[in-house]
């Protein structure tokens, strides 16, 4: 199976014109920045294995993810999290549902004779996966993720050649900074430059990511005029939301894309003769949870 390439529209946004990659409509369920990095396993055949272990956080898009990449593949996926709180299983959310009705088995790993124990740790000592089994360390990391994304980088240079008188530059919000990295590598020849921000652990974290990575060369990282804490509610960051929502139509992630959003509007003030190509990395099951929250703290009417 081969997925369809994303298309991308164009929108306006505070007066900047801006296209949008949507990679959010890959496929109903293997889409956003997770299915380009798992890409591999969905293309290669692994003759003799029948079952996908992972593990990470009961939220994470990438649990998700895997959950949609097994159903297309007929395999079953075990992924192992920490503890799955009460309140969670009894009305399932978010991603952890949208796992489980693609038929996910999550498995909680402490227990009384395993607290605390780390996930990866419980999988090798507790788990000894099988030989038919494929264990995937945590969000897709490195060298599995990179051929994905070079496909991603070539889709986006494609696009641009047939408007060869724009100049682009593309945007995208980071976590582990895997995506970035990778698109950055195979867009710097072509002098298109990759732009981001660090939404988890900051700057210097995202560059010590990079490090690991290989290599001396990173995309340009955007800050905004305040310090960004991952997973923490934002007032500016659920307006520009909303705003983005009303404008575009378009439905984003709330935990990376607003805070790239107010990266990237002062941005695009100061670079008016360059066109940006954001690219729209999924994520939009995890709104189910974040926008309750939102919703209870900024959205309360005064009595
Ligand atoms: C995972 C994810 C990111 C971060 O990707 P990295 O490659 O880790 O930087 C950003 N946005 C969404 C929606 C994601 O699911």
């Amino acid at each position: 199976m081969k997925l369809d390439t994303s298309p991308v529209t164009q929108h306006i946004f505070r007066d900047h014109c801006f296209y949008l990659k949507r990679d959010d409509q890959l496929h109903q369920h293997f889409s956003g920045n997770k299915a380009r990095k798992f890409m591999r396993l969905l293309q290669d055949d692994y003759a003799g294995i029948d079952t996908l272990i992972g593990y990470g956080s009961i939220q994470a898009n990438s649990l998700y993810s895997l959950a949609a990449l097994c159903k297309i593949k007929k395999w079953k996926l075990e992924f192992y999290v920490q503890r799955i709180p009460q309140w969670l299983k009894d009305n399932p959310r978010g991603n952890y549902r949208g796992a489980l009705e693609l038929g996910a088995n999550i498995i909680e790993c402490d227990s009384a004779f395993s607290e605390g124990i780390h996930p990866a740790d419980y999988i090798r000592d507790v788990r000894q996966p099988e030989v038919n089994c494929l264990v995937i360390p945590e969000g897709g990391r490195s060298y599995l993720s990179e051929e994905g994304i070079k496909g991603l980088a070539s889709e986006l240079l494609t696009w641009t050649r047939y408007r060869p008188n724009q100049k682009f530059a593309i945007a995208l919000p980071s976590g582990t900074g895997t995506t970035a990295f990778y698109l950055h590598k195979h867009l710097k020849r072509h002098e298109i430059p990759v732009l981001t921000c660090a939404c988890v652990g900051g700057n210097e974290y995202l560059h010590s990511q990079w490090q690991e990575l290989g290599g001396k060369d990173f995309p340009t990282v955007l800050s905004a005029n305040y310090k960004h804490h991952f997973g923490k509610l934002y007032e500016s960051e659920f307006r520009i939301w909303q705003k983005l929502e009303k404008i575009t139509n378009v439905e984003f992630d709330l935990l990376y894309d607003p805070y790239m959003w107010n990266c990237l509007l002062p941005w695009m003030d100061e670079n008016p003769d360059i066109n940006v190509l954001y690219v729209h990395q999924g994520g939009i099951l995890g709104n189910e949870t974040m926008l309750p929250r939102y919703l209870r703290k900024f959205d309360v009417q005064p009595a």
